[in-house]
Protein backbone atom coordinates (compact mmCIF):
# COMPACT_ATOMS: atom_id res chain seq x y z
CA UNK A 1 0.00 0.00 0.00
CA UNK A 2 0.74 3.53 -0.75
CA UNK A 3 1.14 6.13 2.49
CA UNK A 4 -1.71 8.01 1.93
CA UNK A 5 -3.66 4.44 1.54
CA UNK A 6 -1.73 3.09 4.89
CA UNK A 7 -3.01 6.32 6.31
CA UNK A 8 -6.58 5.84 5.43
CA UNK A 9 -6.54 2.79 6.96
CA UNK A 10 -5.19 4.08 10.34
CA UNK A 11 -7.80 6.68 9.83
CA UNK A 12 -10.19 3.55 9.57
CA UNK A 13 -9.31 1.82 12.51
CA UNK A 14 -9.02 5.19 15.15
CA UNK A 15 -12.30 6.57 13.98
CA UNK A 16 -14.16 3.33 14.43
CA UNK A 17 -15.35 3.74 10.48
CA UNK A 18 -17.66 0.51 10.11
CA UNK A 19 -18.80 1.16 6.04
CA UNK A 20 -17.06 2.53 3.53
CA UNK A 21 -19.11 4.17 0.87
CA UNK A 22 -17.40 3.53 -2.67
CA UNK A 23 -19.01 6.57 -4.59
CA UNK A 24 -18.36 7.48 -8.04
CA UNK A 25 -20.40 9.27 -10.91
CA UNK A 26 -22.28 7.78 -14.09
CA UNK A 27 -21.81 9.63 -17.27
CA UNK A 28 -25.38 11.49 -16.57
CA UNK A 29 -23.93 12.91 -13.43
CA UNK A 30 -25.79 10.79 -10.71
CA UNK A 31 -24.11 9.75 -7.68
CA UNK A 32 -23.83 6.00 -7.14
CA UNK A 33 -22.31 4.74 -4.42
CA UNK A 34 -21.39 1.02 -3.18
CA UNK A 35 -21.06 0.29 0.71
CA UNK A 36 -18.51 -2.10 1.72
CA UNK A 37 -17.34 -2.92 4.93
CA UNK A 38 -14.11 -1.36 6.12
CA UNK A 39 -11.95 -4.24 6.49
CA UNK A 40 -12.35 -4.18 2.65
CA UNK A 41 -10.27 -1.52 2.67
CA UNK A 42 -7.26 -2.96 1.68
CA UNK A 43 -8.27 -5.10 -0.85
CA UNK A 44 -9.93 -1.84 -2.50
CA UNK A 45 -6.42 -0.74 -2.83
CA UNK A 46 -5.09 -3.45 -3.88
CA UNK A 47 -7.43 -5.19 -6.27
CA UNK A 48 -10.69 -3.09 -6.56
CA UNK A 49 -14.16 -3.59 -5.60
CA UNK A 50 -16.02 -5.53 -8.57
CA UNK A 51 -19.34 -3.83 -9.50
CA UNK A 52 -21.65 -5.19 -12.70
CA UNK A 53 -20.98 -1.65 -15.03
CA UNK A 54 -23.94 -3.36 -16.76
CA UNK A 55 -26.53 -1.48 -14.62
CA UNK A 56 -25.29 1.57 -14.71
CA UNK A 57 -26.61 4.27 -17.30
CA UNK A 58 -24.17 4.74 -20.04
CA UNK A 59 -21.42 2.62 -18.86
CA UNK A 60 -20.62 -0.87 -20.53
CA UNK A 61 -22.72 -3.54 -22.80
CA UNK A 62 -24.05 -6.38 -21.10
CA UNK A 63 -20.94 -8.76 -22.42
CA UNK A 64 -17.77 -6.66 -20.67
CA UNK A 65 -19.98 -6.03 -17.40
CA UNK A 66 -17.23 -6.95 -14.59
CA UNK A 67 -15.68 -3.51 -13.78
CA UNK A 68 -13.54 -2.38 -10.83
CA UNK A 69 -14.07 0.25 -8.44
CA UNK A 70 -10.45 1.36 -7.11
CA UNK A 71 -10.75 4.53 -4.54
CA UNK A 72 -8.55 7.10 -4.80
CA UNK A 73 -7.33 7.75 -1.23
CA UNK A 74 -6.93 11.29 -1.30
CA UNK A 75 -10.82 11.56 -1.11
CA UNK A 76 -11.21 9.69 2.26
CA UNK A 77 -13.80 11.66 4.41
CA UNK A 78 -15.63 10.30 7.14
CA UNK A 79 -19.55 11.81 6.66
CA UNK A 80 -20.58 13.66 9.41
CA UNK A 81 -24.50 13.38 9.28
CA UNK A 82 -23.68 9.15 9.97
CA UNK A 83 -21.09 9.55 13.04
CA UNK A 84 -21.51 8.93 16.24
CA UNK A 85 -18.50 7.37 19.11
CA UNK A 86 -19.14 3.75 18.28
CA UNK A 87 -19.77 3.36 14.79
CA UNK A 88 -18.90 5.40 12.00
CA UNK A 89 -19.45 5.48 7.78
CA UNK A 90 -16.66 7.22 5.33
CA UNK A 91 -16.54 7.66 1.36
CA UNK A 92 -13.75 7.24 -0.66
CA UNK A 93 -14.22 8.83 -4.31
CA UNK A 94 -13.43 6.38 -6.71
CA UNK A 95 -11.69 5.58 -10.47
CA UNK A 96 -12.70 3.12 -12.40
CA UNK A 97 -10.89 0.11 -13.79
CA UNK A 98 -12.05 -1.80 -16.73
CA UNK A 99 -11.53 -6.21 -17.09
CA UNK A 100 -8.30 -5.37 -18.52
CA UNK A 101 -7.20 -3.55 -15.24
CA UNK A 102 -7.25 -0.43 -17.52
CA UNK A 103 -8.39 2.85 -16.22
CA UNK A 104 -11.92 3.00 -18.07
CA UNK A 105 -12.34 5.53 -20.80
CA UNK A 106 -15.69 6.28 -20.33
CA UNK A 107 -15.26 7.09 -16.14
CA UNK A 108 -16.47 10.76 -15.89
CA UNK A 109 -13.31 11.40 -13.21
CA UNK A 110 -10.97 9.42 -15.92
CA UNK A 111 -12.25 11.70 -19.03
CA UNK A 112 -11.58 14.88 -16.80
CA UNK A 113 -7.77 13.37 -15.56
CA UNK A 114 -6.64 13.04 -19.03
CA UNK A 115 -7.90 16.30 -20.05
CA UNK A 116 -5.95 17.53 -17.19
CA UNK A 117 -2.91 15.88 -18.65
CA UNK A 118 -2.96 17.60 -21.61
CA UNK A 119 -3.36 21.09 -19.94
CA UNK A 120 -0.21 19.45 -17.71
CA UNK A 121 1.73 18.74 -21.08
CA UNK A 122 1.17 22.22 -22.22
CA UNK A 123 2.93 23.75 -18.71
CA UNK A 124 -0.76 24.15 -16.73
CA UNK A 125 -2.75 23.22 -13.97
CA UNK A 126 -5.87 24.45 -14.05
CA UNK A 127 -8.12 25.74 -11.10
CA UNK A 128 -11.68 26.41 -10.82
CA UNK A 129 -14.15 27.81 -7.99
CA UNK A 130 -17.85 26.90 -8.46
CA UNK A 131 -20.88 28.81 -7.21
CA UNK A 132 -23.35 26.40 -7.27
CA UNK A 133 -27.14 27.73 -6.68
CA UNK A 134 -30.15 25.64 -5.29
CA UNK A 135 -33.45 25.64 -3.92
CA UNK A 136 -34.59 24.70 -0.30
CA UNK A 137 -38.63 23.69 -0.90
CA UNK A 138 -41.20 22.25 1.88
CA UNK A 139 -42.22 18.74 1.54
CA UNK A 140 -45.94 17.51 1.87
CA UNK A 141 -47.67 15.47 4.90
CA UNK A 142 -46.72 12.52 2.49
CA UNK A 143 -42.66 13.61 2.73
CA UNK A 144 -42.56 14.46 -1.16
CA UNK A 145 -41.00 17.18 -2.33
CA UNK A 146 -42.65 20.49 -3.10
CA UNK A 147 -41.94 23.85 -5.25
CA UNK A 148 -43.23 25.40 -2.34
CA UNK A 149 -39.95 27.71 -0.82
CA UNK A 150 -38.85 27.28 2.61
CA UNK A 151 -38.79 30.84 3.22
CA UNK A 152 -39.78 34.64 0.98
CA UNK A 153 -35.95 35.69 1.43
CA UNK A 154 -34.54 37.66 -1.47
CA UNK A 155 -31.05 38.51 -2.36
CA UNK A 156 -28.47 38.70 0.65
CA UNK A 157 -31.46 38.78 3.08
CA UNK A 158 -30.62 38.59 6.44
CA UNK A 159 -32.94 36.30 9.03
CA UNK A 160 -35.75 35.86 10.13
CA UNK A 161 -37.14 36.95 6.56
CA UNK A 162 -34.53 34.22 5.62
CA UNK A 163 -35.38 31.21 7.81
CA UNK A 164 -33.17 29.23 5.89
CA UNK A 165 -29.70 30.42 8.06
CA UNK A 166 -30.14 27.80 9.88
CA UNK A 167 -30.22 25.15 7.44
CA UNK A 168 -27.37 27.07 5.69
CA UNK A 169 -25.44 27.04 8.65
CA UNK A 170 -25.65 23.27 9.26
CA UNK A 171 -24.82 22.60 5.62
CA UNK A 172 -21.81 24.76 5.85
CA UNK A 173 -20.65 23.02 9.33
CA UNK A 174 -20.67 19.85 7.66
CA UNK A 175 -19.02 20.64 4.81
CA UNK A 176 -16.11 22.31 6.80
CA UNK A 177 -15.66 19.12 8.89
CA UNK A 178 -15.36 17.22 5.75
CA UNK A 179 -12.28 19.73 4.75
CA UNK A 180 -14.16 22.46 2.62
CA UNK A 181 -13.14 25.84 3.03
CA UNK A 182 -16.15 28.11 2.59
CA UNK A 183 -15.84 31.27 1.50
CA UNK A 184 -19.06 32.73 1.45
CA UNK A 185 -22.54 31.86 2.04
CA UNK A 186 -26.40 33.87 1.38
CA UNK A 187 -29.54 33.74 0.36
CA UNK A 188 -29.62 34.20 -3.55
CA UNK A 189 -32.36 36.20 -5.74
CA UNK A 190 -35.02 34.18 -5.59
CA UNK A 191 -37.56 33.10 -2.56
CA UNK A 192 -35.99 29.77 -1.00
CA UNK A 193 -32.99 29.99 -3.09
CA UNK A 194 -29.41 30.05 -1.43
CA UNK A 195 -25.35 30.32 -3.01
CA UNK A 196 -22.59 28.72 -1.25
CA UNK A 197 -19.05 29.30 -2.30
CA UNK A 198 -16.16 27.00 -1.82
CA UNK A 199 -12.07 27.66 -2.13
CA UNK A 200 -11.38 27.48 -5.64
CA UNK A 201 -9.24 24.37 -6.66
CA UNK A 202 -7.71 21.86 -8.84
CA UNK A 203 -10.23 20.90 -11.16
CA UNK A 204 -10.05 17.02 -10.06
CA UNK A 205 -10.77 18.53 -6.46
CA UNK A 206 -13.30 20.85 -7.60
CA UNK A 207 -14.94 18.34 -9.63
CA UNK A 208 -15.24 15.93 -6.57
CA UNK A 209 -16.10 18.90 -4.56
CA UNK A 210 -19.38 20.01 -6.46
CA UNK A 211 -20.20 16.06 -6.41
CA UNK A 212 -19.79 15.87 -2.63
CA UNK A 213 -21.42 19.84 -2.11
CA UNK A 214 -24.73 17.73 -3.78
CA UNK A 215 -24.42 14.97 -1.72
CA UNK A 216 -24.13 17.29 1.86
CA UNK A 217 -26.69 19.66 1.13
CA UNK A 218 -29.51 17.35 0.04
CA UNK A 219 -28.80 14.96 3.51
CA UNK A 220 -28.73 18.33 5.50
CA UNK A 221 -31.89 20.01 4.33
CA UNK A 222 -33.70 16.17 4.58
CA UNK A 223 -32.67 16.51 7.98
CA UNK A 224 -34.46 19.92 8.11
CA UNK A 225 -37.16 18.11 6.83
CA UNK A 226 -36.79 20.49 3.53
CA UNK A 227 -36.17 19.06 -0.07
CA UNK A 228 -32.63 20.77 -1.54
CA UNK A 229 -32.69 20.84 -5.12
CA UNK A 230 -30.30 21.34 -7.95
CA UNK A 231 -32.87 21.60 -10.61
CA UNK A 232 -32.06 24.31 -12.72
CA UNK A 233 -35.54 26.21 -13.14
CA UNK A 234 -37.54 24.95 -10.67
CA UNK A 235 -40.09 27.54 -10.88
CA UNK A 236 -41.17 29.72 -14.40
CA UNK A 237 -40.59 33.63 -13.95
CA UNK A 238 -38.06 33.67 -11.04
CA UNK A 239 -34.42 32.99 -11.27
CA UNK A 240 -33.10 30.09 -11.63
CA UNK A 241 -29.81 27.81 -10.29
CA UNK A 242 -26.79 28.53 -11.86
CA UNK A 243 -23.09 26.97 -11.46
CA UNK A 244 -20.98 30.16 -12.27
CA UNK A 245 -17.31 28.73 -12.29
CA UNK A 246 -13.95 30.66 -12.05
CA UNK A 247 -11.46 29.85 -14.13
CA UNK A 248 -7.50 30.24 -14.08
CA UNK A 249 -4.58 28.82 -15.15
CA UNK A 250 -1.30 28.07 -13.31
CA UNK A 251 2.52 27.63 -14.61
CA UNK A 252 4.65 24.98 -13.15
CA UNK A 253 6.19 27.97 -10.53
CA UNK A 254 2.31 28.69 -9.61
CA UNK A 255 1.77 31.98 -11.31
CA UNK A 256 -1.34 32.94 -12.56
CA UNK A 257 -0.50 32.50 -16.30
CA UNK A 258 -4.19 34.64 -17.21
CA UNK A 259 -2.66 37.50 -15.37
CA UNK A 260 -0.96 40.92 -16.87
CA UNK A 261 -1.20 43.89 -14.94
CA UNK A 262 -0.07 45.82 -18.16
CA UNK A 263 -3.62 44.77 -19.56
CA UNK A 264 -7.19 47.37 -18.57
CA UNK A 265 -8.33 44.29 -17.70
CA UNK A 266 -5.61 42.80 -16.19
CA UNK A 267 -5.55 39.65 -18.26
CA UNK A 268 -2.99 37.76 -20.50
CA UNK A 269 -2.68 37.08 -24.42
CA UNK A 270 -3.27 33.33 -22.84
CA UNK A 271 -6.29 34.57 -20.75
CA UNK A 272 -7.56 36.24 -24.09
CA UNK A 273 -6.74 32.88 -25.81
CA UNK A 274 -8.61 30.62 -23.43
CA UNK A 275 -11.30 33.14 -23.91
CA UNK A 276 -11.93 32.75 -27.69
CA UNK A 277 -11.54 28.92 -27.20
CA UNK A 278 -14.46 29.01 -24.94
CA UNK A 279 -16.71 31.58 -26.77
CA UNK A 280 -15.99 29.49 -30.10
CA UNK A 281 -16.89 25.87 -28.42
CA UNK A 282 -19.52 27.58 -26.18
CA UNK A 283 -22.93 25.94 -28.28
CA UNK A 284 -21.11 22.41 -28.07
CA UNK A 285 -20.38 22.12 -24.22
CA UNK A 286 -23.57 23.66 -23.69
CA UNK A 287 -24.71 20.31 -23.71
CA UNK A 288 -22.53 19.01 -21.19
CA UNK A 289 -22.68 21.84 -18.79
CA UNK A 290 -26.43 22.36 -19.10
CA UNK A 291 -27.72 18.74 -19.92
CA UNK A 292 -31.17 18.60 -19.22
CA UNK A 293 -34.91 19.94 -21.02
CA UNK A 294 -34.81 22.20 -17.64
CA UNK A 295 -31.40 24.18 -17.98
CA UNK A 296 -32.57 25.46 -20.86
CA UNK A 297 -35.58 27.13 -19.11
CA UNK A 298 -33.05 28.94 -17.11
CA UNK A 299 -31.04 30.37 -20.21
CA UNK A 300 -33.68 32.94 -21.03
CA UNK A 301 -33.48 36.59 -21.04
CA UNK A 302 -34.00 38.52 -17.50
CA UNK A 303 -33.13 36.09 -15.03
CA UNK A 304 -29.51 36.63 -14.94
CA UNK A 305 -28.57 33.39 -16.65
CA UNK A 306 -26.46 34.16 -19.70
CA UNK A 307 -27.61 33.31 -23.55
CA UNK A 308 -25.33 35.23 -25.67
CA UNK A 309 -21.81 34.28 -26.45
CA UNK A 310 -20.10 37.02 -25.52
CA UNK A 311 -17.97 38.53 -22.80
CA UNK A 312 -17.97 41.27 -20.55
CA UNK A 313 -16.50 43.30 -17.37
CA UNK A 314 -19.35 44.21 -16.35
CA UNK A 315 -22.86 43.16 -16.99
CA UNK A 316 -24.31 39.90 -16.36
CA UNK A 317 -26.44 39.26 -19.48
CA UNK A 318 -22.83 37.90 -21.09
CA UNK A 319 -21.78 33.94 -21.25
CA UNK A 320 -18.21 35.08 -19.58
CA UNK A 321 -17.69 37.81 -17.14
CA UNK A 322 -14.56 39.30 -16.01
CA UNK A 323 -14.07 40.22 -12.51
CA UNK A 324 -11.87 43.01 -11.32
CA UNK A 325 -9.40 40.93 -10.06
CA UNK A 326 -5.88 41.33 -10.58
CA UNK A 327 -2.08 38.72 -10.11
CA UNK A 328 -3.33 35.57 -8.77
CA UNK A 329 -6.74 36.37 -8.68
CA UNK A 330 -6.89 37.42 -12.36
CA UNK A 331 -9.51 34.88 -13.76
CA UNK A 332 -12.93 34.95 -15.77
CA UNK A 333 -16.04 33.50 -15.12
CA UNK A 334 -18.40 31.41 -17.27
CA UNK A 335 -21.70 31.50 -16.32
CA UNK A 336 -23.97 29.17 -18.21
CA UNK A 337 -22.90 25.93 -16.51
CA UNK A 338 -25.89 24.97 -14.00
CA UNK A 339 -25.36 22.37 -11.34
CA UNK A 340 -27.32 19.83 -12.85
CA UNK A 341 -24.35 19.02 -15.22
CA UNK A 342 -21.62 15.66 -14.23
CA UNK A 343 -18.80 18.25 -13.30
CA UNK A 344 -16.18 16.03 -14.22
CA UNK A 345 -17.60 15.69 -18.03
CA UNK A 346 -18.61 20.01 -17.55
CA UNK A 347 -15.25 20.78 -16.30
CA UNK A 348 -13.58 18.56 -19.02
CA UNK A 349 -15.37 20.30 -21.65
CA UNK A 350 -14.81 23.75 -20.62
CA UNK A 351 -11.35 22.86 -19.98
CA UNK A 352 -11.01 21.73 -23.83
CA UNK A 353 -12.59 24.18 -25.01
CA UNK A 354 -10.13 27.10 -24.06
CA UNK A 355 -7.17 24.80 -24.38
CA UNK A 356 -8.12 24.69 -27.88
CA UNK A 357 -8.44 28.46 -28.01
CA UNK A 358 -4.26 28.66 -26.64
CA UNK A 359 -3.39 26.14 -29.06
CA UNK A 360 -5.24 27.87 -31.81
CA UNK A 361 -4.80 31.80 -31.12
CA UNK A 362 -7.95 32.33 -30.89
CA UNK A 363 -9.81 35.71 -30.57
CA UNK A 364 -12.48 36.39 -28.13
CA UNK A 365 -13.49 40.10 -29.72
CA UNK A 366 -14.22 42.95 -27.55
CA UNK A 367 -16.36 42.67 -24.85
CA UNK A 368 -19.76 44.22 -24.71
CA UNK A 369 -20.92 46.73 -22.00
CA UNK A 370 -24.38 46.80 -22.97
CA UNK A 371 -27.09 44.95 -21.58
CA UNK A 372 -27.42 42.64 -24.45
CA UNK A 373 -30.75 41.44 -23.04
CA UNK A 374 -32.08 44.68 -24.71
CA UNK A 375 -30.19 43.90 -28.09
CA UNK A 376 -32.43 43.27 -30.85
CA UNK A 377 -31.42 40.75 -33.48
CA UNK A 378 -29.95 43.50 -36.09
CA UNK A 379 -27.65 44.76 -33.37
CA UNK A 380 -26.51 41.36 -31.76
CA UNK A 381 -25.66 40.43 -35.99
CA UNK A 382 -23.81 43.65 -36.11
CA UNK A 383 -22.04 42.73 -32.88
CA UNK A 384 -21.14 39.47 -34.25
CA UNK A 385 -23.03 37.82 -30.96
CA UNK A 386 -24.36 34.14 -31.11
CA UNK A 387 -26.32 32.48 -28.78
CA UNK A 388 -26.91 29.62 -26.74
CA UNK A 389 -28.72 27.12 -28.29
CA UNK A 390 -32.27 27.26 -27.52
CA UNK A 391 -33.16 23.57 -26.34
CA UNK A 392 -31.44 20.38 -25.46
CA UNK A 393 -32.04 19.04 -29.20
CA UNK A 394 -30.64 21.76 -30.62
CA UNK A 395 -27.38 21.27 -28.09
CA UNK A 396 -26.69 17.82 -28.79
CA UNK A 397 -26.68 18.72 -32.37
CA UNK A 398 -23.54 21.42 -31.89
CA UNK A 399 -22.08 19.24 -28.98
CA UNK A 400 -22.03 16.48 -32.14
CA UNK A 401 -20.70 18.89 -34.60
CA UNK A 402 -17.96 19.68 -32.72
CA UNK A 403 -14.75 17.30 -32.70
CA UNK A 404 -12.84 19.24 -29.74
CA UNK A 405 -15.28 18.83 -27.72
CA UNK A 406 -15.80 14.75 -28.84
CA UNK A 407 -12.20 13.99 -28.77
CA UNK A 408 -11.90 15.43 -25.21
CA UNK A 409 -14.57 13.18 -24.00
CA UNK A 410 -13.20 10.42 -25.62
CA UNK A 411 -15.25 7.80 -27.29
CA UNK A 412 -17.37 6.33 -25.11
CA UNK A 413 -18.52 9.72 -23.51
CA UNK A 414 -18.73 10.80 -27.25
CA UNK A 415 -21.46 8.27 -28.00
CA UNK A 416 -23.31 7.50 -24.55
CA UNK A 417 -23.88 10.74 -23.57
CA UNK A 418 -25.47 12.09 -26.72
CA UNK A 419 -27.02 8.60 -27.04
CA UNK A 420 -28.82 9.07 -23.85
CA UNK A 421 -29.40 13.00 -23.98
CA UNK A 422 -31.29 12.04 -27.45
CA UNK A 423 -33.53 9.89 -25.78
CA UNK A 424 -34.24 12.13 -23.07
CA UNK A 425 -34.94 14.79 -25.46
CA UNK A 426 -37.29 12.44 -27.82
CA UNK A 427 -39.35 11.44 -24.50
CA UNK A 428 -40.05 15.45 -23.34
CA UNK A 429 -40.80 16.42 -27.12
CA UNK A 430 -43.73 13.58 -26.83
CA UNK A 431 -44.91 14.15 -23.23
CA UNK A 432 -47.70 16.09 -23.03
CA UNK A 433 -47.37 18.83 -20.33
CA UNK A 434 -49.83 20.83 -17.83
CA UNK A 435 -49.44 23.70 -20.37
CA UNK A 436 -50.95 22.20 -23.05
CA UNK A 437 -53.74 21.14 -20.95
CA UNK A 438 -54.11 24.11 -19.45
CA UNK A 439 -54.45 25.75 -23.00
CA UNK A 440 -55.71 23.72 -25.23
CA UNK A 441 -58.18 21.27 -23.29
CA UNK A 442 -61.10 23.46 -23.06
CA UNK A 443 -60.35 25.39 -26.34
CA UNK A 444 -61.00 22.72 -28.34
N1 LIG B 1 -29.33 32.61 -10.52
C1 LIG B 1 -28.61 33.25 -11.61
C2 LIG B 1 -28.29 32.24 -12.71
O1 LIG B 1 -29.14 31.55 -13.11
C3 LIG B 1 -27.37 33.95 -11.11
C4 LIG B 1 -27.63 35.01 -10.08
C5 LIG B 1 -26.37 35.58 -9.50
O2 LIG B 1 -25.56 34.87 -8.93
N2 LIG B 1 -26.16 36.85 -9.59
O3 LIG B 1 -27.21 32.12 -13.20
MG1 LIG C 1 -21.98 34.35 -6.50
MG1 LIG D 1 -25.37 33.54 -7.45
MG1 LIG E 1 -21.12 34.65 -9.84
Amino acid sequence: LSPSEQAVLEKIDEQNIDFLRLQFTDILGTVKNVSVPAHQAEKAFTEGIYFDGSSIEGFVRIQESDMRLVPDPETFSVLPWRADEESGAARLICDIVDTDGEPFEGGPRQVLKSVLAEAEEMGYSVSIGPEPEFFLFKKDEDGNATTEPHDNGGYFDLAPKDLASDVRKDIIFTLEEMGFEIEASHHEVAEGQHEINFKYDDALTTADNIATFRAVVRAVAEQHDLHATFMPKPIAEINGSGMHSHISLFDEQGNNVFADDDDEFNLSETAYQFMGGFLEHAPAFTAVTNPTVNSYKRLVPGYEAPIYVAWSDTNRSALIRVPDAAGVSARFEIRSPDPSCNPYLAMASLIAAGLDGIKNDADPGEPVREDIYEFDEQKREEYGIDTLPPNLGRAIDAFEDDEVILDALGEHVAEKFPEAKRQEFGEYLTSVSEWEEERYLEKF
